[in-house]
Formats: structure tokens, sequence, C-alpha cells
């Protein structure tokens, strides 16, 4: 059987891990854009000071950002990569050798280097892409040393003589640019890691099918609070897990798709309680582990929870056109002196076993 990739239909099955699009389509076709425009002032700039090669580089320049924008539209990133990079590269050499160095249109060469070299650091990098950005960016750290050696040495063919008071307020101009386009460059990195980090840890601290917290963001929690209760003495921390019960039915006779709305479904009841401060995670396939508020003594969640549970058993879920009604057991459990995490929850486990055993639909303490 040909499996090659020119089937029609085929799907790429390279699920690679953490590919971090550090810049996205859109912002090539805004960087390609913006530095289009630049050179459209630019043309106006090397008109007024009559330097003919510049004007005809420029309008190249101009057609090369044009064609790059239309790269990075179409999805075409390396190839908008390759027309910036070439085109940044070449123009601070030509412009530096028509204008002179005082002009400081190398001082580009800042931003380039900037742009380059960042994404060396980024992980599942290939060898030769590593190559590739140690490459460039070595030639374009000679390439400013190569430009300053021959004006040092007062060997720059520079063809046009800009006045000095002119000069000055290109450097500037030129110093502005490339530094800000560094600062850019890093400011949109940086917004972009943050975001992606930020995405990246709310999937890690949150259960995929509910949105609640998941089991390994409530143990934190909750080993924080037996840490604080630990420290504190005579802290208040009261824990509860809450199993649906005959949970596997609702499976067997309505379909996973049904049980997965069941668990969604008390999840709200949980919600519902969130600015009374109840804290709580998904801690096994139909367990949650809830943390009761700050503010509720032993006796006072007991009755929460009885609330919950009675809430739970008169409410019924509609779903496919299923109504569904279920309910659960409930175990509780005080923090004691000297107590671990495991024991708490031990105990709360020992607790929701017992309701189970006794009959279910209950809650003991
Ligand atoms: P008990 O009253 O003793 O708690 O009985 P139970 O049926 O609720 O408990 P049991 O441990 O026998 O079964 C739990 C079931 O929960 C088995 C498993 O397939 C199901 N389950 C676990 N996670 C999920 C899930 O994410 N979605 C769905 N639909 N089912 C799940
Ligand atoms: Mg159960
Ligand atoms: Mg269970």
């Amino acid at each position: 059987m040909n499996t090659g990739n020119n089937q029609p239909g085929f799907r790429d099955r390279t699920y690679k891990e953490n590919e971090v699009d550090y810049m996205g389509q859109k912002q090539f076709v805004d960087v390609s854009g913006s530095l289009c425009v630049t050179h459209i002032g630019l043309e106006v700039l090397y008109i007024l000071l009559g330097c003919f090669p510049m004007i005809i580089i420029n309008i190249i320049s101009i057609l090369s950002y044009v064609v790059a924008s239309g790269m990075a539209k179409k999805g075409k990133i390396q190839a908008t990569i390759w027309i910036m990079i070439t085109e940044v590269y070449l123009h601070v050499i030509l412009a530096s050798c028509f204008l002179g160095l005082n002009c400081g249109f190398h001082l580009w060469l800042f931003g380039s280097l900037t742009s380059i070299f960042i994404p060396f650091f980024m992980p599942n990098l290939s060898r030769k892409q590593k190559g590739q950005i140690a490459g460039i960016s070595f030639v374009i750290i000679c390439t400013f040393l190569i430009l300053t050696i021959l004006d040092d040495n007062g060997i720059m063919p520079t063809r046009y003589n800009v006045e000095p008071a002119t000069a000055r307020w290109l450097y500037y101009m030129n110093a502005i640019l490339g530094f800000g386009s560094i600062m850019i460059y890093l400011g949109i990195y940086i917004a972009k890691m943050s975001a992606k980090s930020n995405e990246l840890q709310i999937a890690a601290d949150h259960d995929f099918l509910t949105g609640i917290y998941n089991r390994q963001r409530i143990q934190k929690i909750l080993d924080a609070e037996v840490l604080r209760a630990q420290d504190v003495g005579d802290s208040n921390l009261i824990v509860a897990i809450v199993d649906i019960d005959f949970f596997k039915k609702i499976n067997d006779n309505y379909g996973h798709i049904v049980g997965d709305e069941a668990l969604k479904d008390l999840t709200q009841f949980f919600f519902q309680r969130l600015n009374e401060g109840l804290l709580f995670g998904r801690w096994g396939g139909e367990e949650f582990l809830l943390i009761a508020p700050e503010n509720k003594n032993y006796d006072e969640f007991i009755l929460m929870m009885e609330e919950l549970r009675k809430q739970i058993e008169a409410h019924e879920l509609i779903c496919y056109g299923e109504h569904i009604r279920y309910t659960v057991s409930i175990g509780i459990a005080a923090y004691e002196k000297d107590m671990t995490v495991e024991n708490l929850v031990n105990l709360a486990d020992d607790r929701l076993y017992q309701a189970k055993e006794t009959g279910r639909n209950k809650t003991v303490y």
C-alpha cells in the first residue's frame, strides 16, 4: 500500500511537542508591511539627498517587501524571512557604501542580529537550523566590523558626500529605527512567549473535560493548606471527597458522552459555591476533592455539603433527550494536629467508603 505523503487525504501524524510559534503569520505580515512603509519614507529621503543609486536600490527594497508581505499572507514564512534578511543586509551595506558610515545605516545590523539570533534558543531546532542562524549571525557581526574598519582607514568607497549636519540627523534617525526595531521585536517575542506560557499553565492546571482544577493543581493547593495548618496550629482545614453513585451505570445505560455531561453538570454545583470560597478539583474519574471555605467551621461545612447533596438528588439533567438523575456520596474530614496530606485525604476517603457501604447518597463525617 502506498502511504506516501502525495496521496490525497494524507494526514501528517508527526505530532511534535513544544512547538512554539513565537512569531506567527500575522506578525510577519505586520513586520514586512511596516518595513515597506519605512522604505517608502526612505525613498523620499534618498530623493532629497540626490543619491541616485539608493533611489533605485530602495525601489527594489520596497518591491521586495511587497513580495515578502504577499508571501507572509500566503503563510510562506521561510521565504518571507529570507527576503527580509537579504534585503536588510544588502540595503545596509549599499547605503553605508554610498552615503558613508557617519549616516548610521549600519546600526540596522543590531536589529537584524537580534531578530535572527534570538530564535537560536528555541527548543527543537534542528542542527541545520541552528547552524544557519549561527552562520548568518557571524556574517552580520563580521560585516559590521569590516564596515567599521574600512571607515576607520578611510577606504570606504563613499560616493555621495552628505553634509555633516544632515549625516548627524540621519545617524539619529537610523539609531532610533535600528534600536526601535530591537525593542519592537523583543516586545512581540516576549508578549507571545508570556501568552503561550499562560496558556500552557492554564492547561496544566485544569481538567480538560470539566474545566475545573485537575488533581495536580488541587493537590498542590491542599499541600499548601496543610503546611499552613501545621504552621498556624489551630487552623480550620476541612476537606470533602464527593463521588457520583453508580456512575458506571450512567455510562452503561446512556453512553460515555452522557457520562461526560453528568461530570460537567456536577461541577456546576461546585461553581455555585465558588464565591463562598469553596475550592475544588477533579481528584479522579468521578471523584472530586473539595476544600471548605476558610470561614466555615466543621458543622457549617457539613451543612453546606448536605445542602449540595440534596440539591443534586433533586436535580434532573436533561441531555441528548435523556432525563438523568444521579446522587453523590460524600466523605468529610477535618485536619488534626500532626496529620499529613495523605492522612487527611485517607480519612475523607474512608468516610466516603462508609457512605457507599451504608447505602450511598449520604454524607459521612
Ligand atoms: P460507586 O457508587 O461505588 O462509586 O460506583 P461507580 O459506578 O460510580 O464507581 P466505579 O468505580 O465502579 O466506576 C466509575 C466509572 O467512572 C468507571 C469509569 O469508566 C467511569 N469514568 C471515569 N472517568 C470518566 C470520564 O471522564 N468520563 C466518563 N464518561 N466516565 C468516566
Ligand atoms: Mg462512583
Ligand atoms: Mg469512584
